[in-house]
């Protein structure tokens, strides 16, 4: 068999929100490997595969050893998961450079997958209909003073901003950073909505502004949507006009 190896965005949570390529993917797989996490998910599915919890912050690790499974006896296949989409601050990145590096020369498969984004914005209405900037406040692979600069252009431009990764255990105080930048460009009452575990069973979604995100609670299971300066709040949801005309 060739060695294949699928790199699968299984969505925010539950299965109603996988593809049905990425339940055909896991279904064709002899294993499925990802973050413990994410693994829990998919045991009740798939405990007729060989399922491989692997620790975060592991993630040049987790791809090596996807491939040498793929590898192994005759050539296997493996997904490996990601949550949301795996090419979104996902799996397929790194696994593609790993490849590359380790010269693997069987097959590999990106597929799609329903990112946070789409999912919180669904949850909060319409948000971001108009342009938008994606920024993650992670600085584990990324520089503070780059995320800080990425943050007042998309403020300054006016683009919808949706933050990814905006809270963690040691990183308690870059929401109140980048409110603190965003507001140089953009009123405080500008509606920002907060969507925790999106698609999961404890969903849960807050309505605020950007004068009171501060207070609100947010953690590294939440996204959060900051609407440009004609987003507004009505029917409880959040509405970004794309401009058409109503006579
Ligand atoms: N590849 C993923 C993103 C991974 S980065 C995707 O495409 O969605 C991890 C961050 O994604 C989290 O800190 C959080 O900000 C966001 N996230 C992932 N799943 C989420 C969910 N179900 N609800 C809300 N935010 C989520």
């Amino acid at each position: 068999m060739i060695p294949k190896i699928y790199v699968v965005g299984m969505g925010p949570g539950n299965r109603e929100n996988m593809t049905l390529r990425c339940i055909d993917a896991l279904e064709d797989s002899d294993v499925i490997i990802g973050y413990s996490k994410y693994i829990e998910l998919l045991q009740d599915y798939y405990n007729h595969k060989t399922l491989i919890s692997s620790p975060m912050k592991k993630e040049v690790d987790r791809c090596i050893e996807t491939i040498n499974i793929a590898l192994s006896d005759e050539g296997k296949t493996v997904s490996l998961v990601s949550s949301g989409d795996s090419g979104i601050y996902g799996m397929a990145g790194v696994l593609l450079e790993t490849a590359d590096r380790m010269g693997f020369d069987g097959e590999i498969e990106i597929i799609p997958g329903v990112t946070a984004l789409s999912a919180a914005a669904s949850a909060l209405g319409a948000p971001v209909v108009h342009d938008f900037a994606v920024i993650s406040l992670s600085d584990l692979l990324t520089p503070l003073g780059l995320i800080e600069k990425r943050l007042r252009l998309a403020a300054e431009g006016d683009f919808v901003i949706c933050l990814y990764n905006p809270k963690s255990k040691k990183r308690t105080d870059y929401v109140d950073m980048a409110v603190d930048v965003i507001l140089k460009h953009r009123s405080g009452k500008t509606p920002v909505g907060i969507v925790r575990n999106a698609c999961r069973e404890d969903e849960s979604c807050t309505i605020c502004t950007l004068d009171t995100l501060k207070e609100q609670h947010v953690d590294m299971f939440s996204t959060i949507i900051i609407g440009n300066s004609q987003s507004y709040e009505s029917l409880g949801k959040i509405i970004t006009p794309r401009g058409y005309k109503f006579d």
